[in-house]
């Protein structure tokens, strides 16, 4: 463990982390079936020439790049949490050293310290 993490306080900080892209999560599958129903529509059914298709299909790509994003955060985030728990939170998954502090606050699901993260680019 590192002996300079206080749990408590990055417990905090990865719950409200989580909170916040669960919420987008809901957001943008909400917003995902708002853009299924207009392309139901059947006013709008003319997917092949109709323009509005199109700007449809790319609007629900978009949406769901954004949404498979704030899964794969809460995913992150839950990781964090299970390596708090275990007492292996900020520690270098690659060297085994501690990860500074000030990383952690800004990026509290990191796994890998400063010089082993560059080294993965
Ligand atoms: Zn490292």
């Amino acid at each position: 463990m590192n002996d300079q993490i206080d749990p408590a306080v990055f417990a905090e900080l990865l719950t409200s982390l989580r909170r916040d892209a669960l919420a987008r999560l809901t957001a943008r599958g909400e917003d995902i079936r708002s853009v299924q129903d207009a392309r139901n529509d059947p006013a709008g059914a003319d997917d092949e020439h109709d323009p509005e298709g199109a700007t449809l299909s790319d609007e629900w790509s978009r949406l769901e790049g954004l949404r498979r994003a704030a899964a794969a955060e809460i995913d992150e985030v839950d990781d964090a949490l299970h390596r708090l728990e275990e007492g292996t939170f900020g520690v270098c998954a690659s060297c085994g050293r501690d990860i500074p502090v000030g990383r952690l606050l800004v990026r509290p699901t990191a796994t890998l310290c400063v010089p082993c993260a560059e080294r993965r680019r």
